[in-house]
């Protein structure tokens, strides 16, 4: 099962199944609103039941003709967490961009299916809920982000408590080498040239922030059941090593595979089972460098940001999430700086009523809360 199949980790997903075909079967596809590559998926995979989050284009979609015969059409929020509770689907792939994926993915759980989550809105936001929610059903949650799949394959056999921390890799995003002055300029499209990673629009500009980094550091605290002094991160500029994880004797352990999505999400889709790759691996007959440099956080505010909403905890990762996915958006339409994306989210952060959520119910209303408070904020950074 696949949600979020017309996108850039679903692309990538597709190429697995297609290196996999005895070992793997796609039974589900969902989208956002792009019908007509969704059309062509279940024509190349045989695949019958659909879902659209957007209810007018599964209307579009129903009159098209454009789908195999016998297609089973599901649309809304609703549609996306029925499809993954189908009797067909071992494990579902949650690939949906913000927080479409948080519904479906708890309905997954609920039905007993494996979950592999690439959306890191869904325990960013609701972390708690969704952990509790899979402890009590045993269910074996998967990481699909490059650096959590790497933790995880790191620390498998290690039993938790010698585990001193994690420290996480990041490029540094498309700015890395730019001086500081001239970010002042810094335009959506050059946020959008990441030196490694091909990626949606969203995730590359979070890149460049490191609120992406952020965002998987808070990720890897609900993951790994760690403490947020236990996650950490550093710049490495070649994307090689995807984590680093040291033990309590000091010794450590990193996971390498070049920048491609498939590896992780093979590793997600066929464990504990290794098999051949899709892509070649890192190539050591030529020169291979390995750079690794701390973090500046006065270069990345947004870092900072990100680790006092971790260490805040309560519904504060909500509001970082969701103060920056209007600030970027925001950016990306040209109605902002670049150098106000963090000045948008400190002030969502201490103007949010910090409190611990009894329920998701209590983090959707901070997360509508903060999107409301940012919006009304962003004339004040033109
Ligand atoms: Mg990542």
């Amino acid at each position: 099962m696949l949600l979020g199949a017309t996108g850039s980790i679903g692309s990538s997903t597709l190429r697995v199944l297609s290196t996999h075909p005895d070992r793997l079967e796609l039974v589900g596809i969902a989208a956002h609103g792009n019908w007509r590559r969704l059309a062509e998926i279940a024509h190349e995979f045989g695949v019958r039941d659909v879902a659209l989050f957007d209810p007018a284009a599964c209307a579009q979609a129903r009159a098209s003709n454009a789908f195999p015969e016998g297609t089973r059409f599901r649309e809304g929020p609703g549609g996306l967490a029925e499809l993954s509770t189908l009797e067909s689907a071992d494990i579902v792939l949650v690939a949906v961009v913000g927080t479409a994926g948080l519904e479906p993915a708890l309905a997954a759980i609920a039905a007993d299916k494996d979950l592999a989550l690439a959306s890191k809105e869904i325990l960013v936001m609701a972390g708690k809920f969704v952990m509790e929610a899979a402890r009590r059903k045993g269910t074996k949650i998967l990481p699909v982000d490059s650096e959590h799949n790497a933790v995880f394959q790191c620390l498998e056999g290690h039993p938790g408590p010698g585990v001193r921390r994690i420290v996480l890799t990041a490029s540094g995003g498309a700015f890395r080498d730019w001086p500081s002055e001239k970010l002042v300029r810094a335009t959506p499209a050059d946020a959008l040239k990441h030196p490694n990673w091909a990626m949606g629009k969203k995730v590359t500009v979070d890149s460049a922030t490191l609120a992406n980094k952020g965002l998987e550091l808070i990720e890897a605290q609900w993951l790994f059941n760690l403490k947020p002094e236990q996650c950490t991160a550093v710049i490495h500029p070649q994307s090689l090593v995807h984590c680093l994880v040291e033990f309590a004797d000091g010794a450590m352990l990193a996971q390498l595979a070049p920048s491609s999505m498939t590896f992780p999400i093979q590793h997600a889709l066929l464990y504990p089972e290794r098999a051949r790759g899709v892509e070649p691996p890192i190539d050591f007959t030529s020169l291979v460098r390995l750079d690794f440099a701390p973090v500046d956080l006065e270069r990345y505010p947004m870092m900072r940001l990100a680790i006092d909403s971790m260490k805040r905890g309560g519904v504060a990762p909500a509001v970082f999430n969701a103060a920056n996915e209007v600030a970027v958006e925001a950016f990306l339409a040209e109605r902002i700086p670049f150098l106000a994306i963090p000045g948008i989210v400190g002030n969502a952060l201490d103007r949010a009523a910090h409190f611990e959520p009894g329920s998701l119910a209590d983090v959707l209303a901070a997360d509508s809360e903060a999107r409301r408070g940012a919006a009304a904020d962003l004339p004040n950074f033109k």
